[in-house]
């Protein structure tokens, strides 16, 4: 099958990016196809245009792969972010989640996974937890999932949103091509 080919800076195709900001990020990527900038350079090159935060701009990276592959490859020390085509895979908005079948699935053992309390003992409320988050490449399959207090959950969320900074290079970590390799490496690093 023939891949469509990326489209010129200045191509209405483009129209798919919800702003000139995106528009921006994508000129920038498309002109360094062959010598891919860091996140570091990509986040100083839109600070300079548009007077952006680092967050921000991890945003638009994200928002920009809904759209099209931007991998993160490892060149010597740095990970680089290579604009190489459009994405095959549906846009992150309309990812399916979790089936109705896999919660129950996940749920069933009726106890928190972190501190051990169970709804009907301890009155406590389960969710269905990403090991890995989405944002961060996690996959919706029941291997990184697993059942949270509420409680638990959002002390998770909130030890996530201090590393937030780390968040493109984790999501490059967790490209590992077998999937326990891939939540072992992405976690590795952290405390559970
Ligand atoms: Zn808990």
């Amino acid at each position: 099958m023939e891949q469509r080919p990326l489209p010129l800076p200045d191509s209405p195709e483009l129209d798919v990016l919800p702003t000139e900001s995106h528009r921006l990020l994508y000129a920038y990527l498309f002109e360094r196809r062959d010598d891919p900038p860091t996140m570091r350079e990509i986040r100083a090159y839109l600070a300079e245009r548009l007077g952006e935060a680092p967050a921000q701009t991890d945003r638009r990276v994200r928002d920009l792969r809904d759209h099209f592959d931007v991998p993160a490859v490892r060149l010597g020390a740095d990970y680089r972010y290579r604009l190489t085509g459009w994405s095959k895979v549906k846009k992150a908005g309309s990812r399916k989640g979790v089936s109705k079948r896999v919660r129950a699935e996940v749920l069933a053992p009726q106890r928190c996974a972190q501190c051990g309390r169970q709804p009907l003992e301890h009155g406590v409320v389960l969710v269905v937890d990403h090991k890995v988050p989405r944002e961060w490449g996690g996959a919706d399959d029941i291997e990184n999932l697993q059942p949270l207090c509420e409680d638990c959950n959002s002390g998770k969320k909130a030890f996530y949103a201090t590393y937030d900074e780390y968040a493109e290079e984790i999501a490059a970590a967790s490209l590992h091509p077998e999937p326990h390799g891939r939540i072992g490496g992405a976690t590795k690093s952290l405390p559970w």
